[in-house]
C-alpha cells in the first residue's frame, strides 16, 4: 500500500522528527497532533495540524483531538471496498494510509511516587487508542490497508519496504497490527489495575485515594519469550512467558551464549540459583537440583566459592544448575568444567572463561543481570485460580535477631547463623540448613516433618564425609517441640537461628540452654511450597 496520508501524533517523541522527515522527502503529506505538530514545525518540517484538517479545535485539555469522522473516516475505510472510497470522497475524507501513534505515558505516571489520582486518570490516552485500534483492524488485505506503529523501533522497517516496493507489504502490516492490540491490551489492563485497586469507601481524594493491597480484578499480559520442547516432563509441551509489567533486571532476561536449548526444569532451576545467588555481597555460588540449594557457599572469590558449594553435596551436584553473582573467569570455569553441568549463570564471563567454556558444548552458559528487579507478585496456580502474594523478600540483619538461650552466639557464629538462614529461604519447606564458615554443610529439603528435614540432612553431610561438629543450624519456621532441635543438636550444630512463635518456645529454649547452645530468634518465617 502506497503512502500518501501520515498523522502522527505521540507523546514519546524518540525518532519522530527523523521519520517525519523521511516521509516528506518521499512525498507524503503530514497530518499532525498540537505538541507533535510544534515540534516538527520547528525543525522545519511541513505538518497540517489535526485541527486545521479536521476544522474542529483540540478541546477539553487535549482530551479530544482526533475523535473526529475525517480521521476515523480515513482511518477505517475499507481500501477494498468502491462503496467505503465513495464515501470517503462524498464527506471530503482524505485516506490515512500510515498512523504513527505511542501513548500517554500511564504506567510510567503512577509509577511515580506520590502520583496523584487526578494525575493518573489525565493520562489515560482516549484518542490515541482509538486511532491505534481503528488502523490495525483496517490493516487490510494484500491488496492493501493502514500502516500502524506504535513503537519508534519500527519506523526502520517502514522506510525501508517504501524504498524497497514503494509500499508496504501484507505482512508488514499484519505484524505491526499484531502488536497494536498487544499493546492497547496491556494498556487498558494496567489502567484496570490501576483503579481496581482503589476503593469507593470515600471518594477519590486528589492526592490519596483509598487503596486497597489487592485488586478486585488482575489483569495481566505475558508474552511468549521461548517456546520449549516440552515441559516438566516429555508428555507435557510447554513454552516460556514474560510478565510484560515486570521491569529489567530479572531472570527472564537472560542472555544464553552457548550450549544446548534451555529446557522447562532447566529454566526453573535457573530461577531458583538466581534468585538466591543475588542475595550475597561477598562472591557467591550456588548449585541448586529440582529447585533447591544442594551447595552454597561465599568465599575470597568465584572459584573457591564454587569448590566450597560443590563439596556440600557432590552427589547431587551432579548436572546441577551453577549461579554465581561474580564475573566467572577462567579458574571458576577450569574448576566447574570438571564435573557435569546442565547450567552456568553468572552476569559476565571473562573471555578466558568464554574460551574454555566453549570445549564443554552443551553446557547451556548465561549471563543474568544480578539486577534489583522484583517480581510485583508471587503465583500458585490451583485448580481454577491463583494464589497471589508479595515475594518473599525479607533481608534480615544480626541486629534483628534475639538471642533467647543463655550462651551468646560468637561473631563468627552469627556470620554463619545469618548465611544459613539466607540459604534457608530458599529450600523447599521443611527446611533445616546446617552451615560453617560459609559454607552449607547439610541441607534437609521439602519433608513433611522437621525432624525428617534435619535427619536427612546429617545423613547427608555424613554421606559426603562431612562432619556437623560445631555447625550453625537454620530452621525456616519455629519448633513445635523440643524433638526437632535435639535431632540438630546431636547432629553436631551448636548454635540455632529459627523464627520462635510456638506455643511451646519455653520449652524448646529450655532445651537450647540443657544442650548448652546458642539459639537466636527472627520472627520471620520462611516457607516455600
Ligand atoms: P501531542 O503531544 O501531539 O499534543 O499529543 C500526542 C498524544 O496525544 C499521543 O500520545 C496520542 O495518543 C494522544 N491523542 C491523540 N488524539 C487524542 C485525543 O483525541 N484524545 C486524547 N485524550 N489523546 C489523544
Amino acid at each position: 500500500m502506497t503512502i500518501k496520508t501520515a498523522l502522527l501524533s505521540v507523546s514519546d517523541k524518540t525518532g519522530i522528527v527523523e521519520l517525519a522527515r523521511a516521509l516528506q522527502s518521499r512525498g507524503v503529506k503530514i497530518l499532525s497532533t498540537g505538541g507533535t505538530a510544534a515540534l516538527l514545525k520547528k525543525e522545519g518540517l511541513e505538518v497540517t495540524e489535526v485541527a486545521e484538517h479536521t476544522q474542529s479545535p483540540e478541546i477539553l485539555d487535549g482530551r479530544v483531538k482526533t475523535l473526529h469522522p475525517r480521521i476515523h473516516g480515513g482511518l477505517l475505510a475499507r481500501r477494498d471496498s468502491q462503496a467505503h472510497l465513495d464515501t470517503l470522497k462524498s464527506n471530503n475524507i482524505d485516506p490515512i494510509d500510515l498512523l504513527v501513534v505511542n501513548l500517554y505515558p500511564f504506567r510510567e505516571t503512577i509509577a511515580k511516587p506520590g502520583c496523584s489520582f487526578a494525575d493518573a486518570v489525565e493520562n489515560i490516552d482516549i484518542g490515541g487508542p482509538a486511532m491505534l485500534r481503528a488502523a490495525a483492524k483496517n490493516h487490510g488485505t494484500r491488496e492493501g490497508g493502514v500502516t500502524v506503529v506504535i513503537d519508534p523501533t519500527d519506523y526502520e522497517a517502514v522506510l525501508r519496504e517504501l524504498d524497497e516496493n514503494g509500499a508496504t507489504s501484507y505482512g508488514l502490516r499484519l505484524s505491526l497490527a499484531k502488536k497494536v492490540y498487544a499493546h492497547t491490551a496491556a494498556y487498558d489492563g494496567a489502567i484496570a489495575n490501576y483503579l481496581s485497586a482503589i476503593t469507593d469507601d470515600e471518594p477519590a481524594q486528589e492526592n490519596e485515594p483509598a487503596r486497597q493491597s489487592w485488586p478486585q480484578t488482575l489483569t495481566i499480559q505475558l508474552k511468549q519469550h521461548q517456546a520449549l520442547r516440552y515441559g516438566e516432563n516429555p508428555h507435557q509441551s510447554a513454552a516460556f512467558y514474560l510478565d510484560t509489567s515486570v521491569p529489567a533486571g530479572v531472570l527472564g532476561n537472560y542472555e544464553q551464549l552457548q550450549g544446548k536449548e534451555l529446557s522447562y526444569n532447566n529454566i526453573a532451576d535457573a530461577d531458583a540459583a538466581w534468585e538466591c545467588v543475588r542475595t550475597f555481597e561477598a562472591p557467591a555460588c550456588v548449585i541448586v537440583k529440582h529447585a533447591n540449594p544442594c551447595g552454597v557457599a561465599v568465599a575470597q572469590d568465584a572459584a573457591e566459592a564454587y569448590r566450597k558449594a560443590f563439596k556440600t553435596d557432590p552427589t547431587s551436584a551432579f548436572g546441577g544448575i551453577i549461579a554465581f553473582n561474580r564475573i566467572v573467569d577462567e579458574a571458576t570455569a577450569q574448576a566447574v568444567s570438571e564435573q557435569f553441568v546442565e547450567v552456568l549463570l553468572a552476569p559476565e564471563y571473562t573471555d578466558d572463561a568464554l574460551v574454555l567454556l566453549a570445549n564443554k558444548k552443551n553446557v547451556r552458559v548465561l549471563t543474568v543481570a544480578l539486577g534489583a528487579g522484583q517480581n510485583p507478585f508471587d503465583v500458585k496456580r490451583v485448580g481454577g485460580g491463583w494464589l497471589v502474594q508479595n515475594p518473599d523478600h525479607k533481608p534480615l540483619a544480626a541486629a534483628d535477631c534475639k538471642v533467647v538461650t543463655r550462651k551468646q552466639p560468637t561473631a563468627q557464629q552469627m556470620d554463619d547463623l545469618l548465611f544459613a538462614w539466607n540459604v534457608a529461604q530458599f529450600v523447599k519447606s521443611n527446611a533445616i540448613v546446617f552451615c560453617r564458615d560459609g559454607m552449607t554443610y547439610g541441607v534437609g529439603a521439602g519433608q513433611m516433618s522437621r525432624i525428617d528435614s534435619a535427619r536427612i540432612a546429617s545423613i547427608k553431610a555424613g554421606n559426603a564425609g562431612l562432619s556437623l561438629k560445631n555447625t550453625a543450624a537454620a530452621s525456616d519456621a519455629f519448633f513445635p517441640f523440643r524433638d526437632g532441635l535435639d535431632v540438630i543438636v546431636e547432629a553436631g550444630a551448636d548454635c540455632i537461628i529459627q523464627p520462635g512463635g510456638s506455643m511451646r518456645d519455653d520449652e524448646v529454649i529450655a532445651a537450647a540452654d540443657e544442650h548448652g547452645i546458642a539459639m537466636v530468634l527472627t520472627g520471620t518465617r520462611h516457607f516455600r511450597h
